[in-house]
């Protein structure tokens, strides 16, 4: 990466995370212009150029969802989204809001770090790419127009069902999806015992395609008692991550 400066607008009302996230962003040498609410978002958006926007979803005056969609009219600038859990299914921030990536609070403001350092790296990587088709978590990459699915650069051969799967655990990065809501999600029909097990088996057929790319990692990890989830491929190397 280049020491060129990076414009980061922040939208958050809350000021005791918005002035933490910003310590966070500065203490990296991005350049961050915090405004708590959605009216002066846009108003900042329109006046000046932004690398990245981080956008919290529920704010006075407009609210996050409806940034997000203006922004989304002219721009194909990342936009990471900030919830609250339970605000809004995962795949709608994804699939219908157009935002890139989002993070459910609480989080540590080093994991966003971490986000707002991987979606600058991918928007300078493929330009051209419209994000809001294609889903990133860890070394999985999903072209949900193309209907195409890669585990680390390689291509998966996917059944539709797996496809919706993996698209689904892709749509909700780094956060464990139900294996009802998997179920829900991908086949459209009511959640039972036998449900369970069409899901587990389903994993596991997965499992076994994305191991024939690479066997040294489980990239659909077990949480247990929740469901399952991708693997973030941030984390491997870097220190720390959660906590705080
Ligand atoms: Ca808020």
């Amino acid at each position: 990466m280049t020491n060129e400066t990076r414009r980061i607008l922040l939208v958050e009302d809350e000021k005791a995370i918005r002035d933490a996230v910003t310590a966070y962003l500065e203490r990296e040498n991005y350049w961050v212009t915090a405004v708590g609410d959605g009216q002066d978002a846009l108003e900042e958006f329109q006046k000046h150029h932004f690398d990245l926007v981080i956008l919290d979803l529920m704010l006075p005056r407009v609210p996050g969802e409806r940034v997000c969609r203006v922004i989304r009219d002219t721009s194909d600038v990342p936009i990471i989204m900030l919830t609250a859990k339970g605000e809004v299914e995962d795949r709608i921030i994804g699939l219908e809001l157009g935002a890139d990536d989002y993070l459910v609070k609480p989080f540590s403001p080093r994991e966003l770090v971490a986000r707002v350092k991987a979606r600058l790296r991918r928007a300078r990587a493929g330009a051209a790419a419209p994000s809001s088709d294609v889903l990133h978590a860890g070394a999985v990459e999903v072209d949900l127009r193309a209907h195409k699915a890669t585990l680390l650069g390689e291509p998966l051969q996917l059944t539709p069902k797996e496809f919706a799967i993996l698209s689904i655990l892709a749509a909700s990065a780094g956060s464990p999806v139900s294996a009802r809501d998997l179920f829900e999600g991908a086949w459209g029909e009511r959640y039972d015992d036998a449900a369970a097990n069409t899901v587990m088996v389903h994993i596991r057929h997965l499992r076994q395609k994305m191991a024939a790319i690479d066997s040294s990692a489980q990239f659909i990890e077990t949480a247990w008692g929740v469901g399952y989830k991708l693997r973030d491929g941030l984390g491997a190397g870097a220190p720390g991550g959660h906590g705080a």
